[in-house]
């Protein structure tokens, strides 16, 4: 969430300790709050969307924008800031973030960013997440003498739930570097429908053939029907099997 230019380039762990607070009183509140990037992960869709009472095409006609990445020209997600000269997040106002509870994954790191990377484990590739300071000249908290650790500051923010149930699409998105994974117009489309547009993935599996094609049993079609976050899980297996990453979905006939 913020100028890749305040990253520090030191590699945190989980128990890598600093001081911060973030609190109303602060000269600085709000300050981080305008003209930052902020990636939008699948479930902060959904999070905001339902705070908003609005579909996913709704949200993310009014409140997003879509850049691609990689080699394979992902799509990713931003959330949009005002179209005027303050460049704010639509959700700050002078009392602070609008939608505080249901505010993205990487407010709530911050100021520690986020990555992964695929690591050699017992002949194997692993996820490993790793950490990094977000430091900005206008972000007083690290004056502040409250103690923390990377693992406090995720379980205080509510970020490890998050983490949990994007970890499937993080998994393919560290696959946009690799050059075979290029994705044409329709695998682009589908990519970003199983990811950010739910309402509409939901229509795709029961008002298309989808059903006709692959195996699914009727307990799961049930939950499909009326889970937006067992959904959004479904869409990671399907991204998995149309990018041949694993065989995450069974094809009706197929042994
Ligand atoms: S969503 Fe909330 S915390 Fe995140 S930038 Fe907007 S106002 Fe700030
Ligand atoms: S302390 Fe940092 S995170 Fe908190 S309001 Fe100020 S700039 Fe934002």
């Amino acid at each position: 969430m913020a100028n890749m230019s305040a990253v520090d380039h030191v590699q945190l762990t989980l128990k890598s300790e600093f001081r911060f607070k973030c609190h109303k009183g602060i000269s600085c509140f709000t300050k981080c709050c305008s003209n930052i990037d902020i990636m939008l992960t699948p479930y902060d869709v959904l999070a905001l969307k339902k705070k908003l009472g609005l579909t996913s095409e709704e949200f993310l006609e009014e409140y997003t924008y879509t850049q691609t990445d990689g080699k394979a020209s992902f799509p990713l997600l931003y959330l949009r800031m005002n179209d005027d000269e303050t460049k704010n997040c639509p959700f700050v106002s002078a009392e602070g973030c609008t939608v505080y509870e249901d505010r993205p994954a990487n407010c709530r790191y911050y100021p520690i960013g986020q990555g992964t990377l695929k690591k050699a484990a017992d002949d194997k590739l692993v996820d490993e997440e790793f950490f990094f300071f977000v430091k900005e000249d206008h972000c007083k908290g690290f004056q502040e003498s409250q103690e923390w650790t990377v693992a406090s500051w995720r379980e205080d923010q509510g970020v490890d739930r998050y983490d949990e149930l994007n970890r499937g699409w993080k998994s393919v998105l560290l696959m946009r570097n690799v050059p075979e994974m290029a994705l044409d117009e329709k695998k682009l489309m589908l990519f970003y429908m199983a990811c950010y547009d739910m309402d509409r993935f939901r229509r795709f599996i029961f008002q298309s053939r989808f059903l006709d094609h692959f195996e699914v049993d009727e307990d799961s079609r049930e939950k499909l029907r009326s889970d937006d976050v067992e959904l959004m899980l479904f869409g990671f297996k399907f991204l998995k099997y149309i990018l041949m990453m694993e065989e995450t979905l069974k094809a009706k006939g197929k042994k």
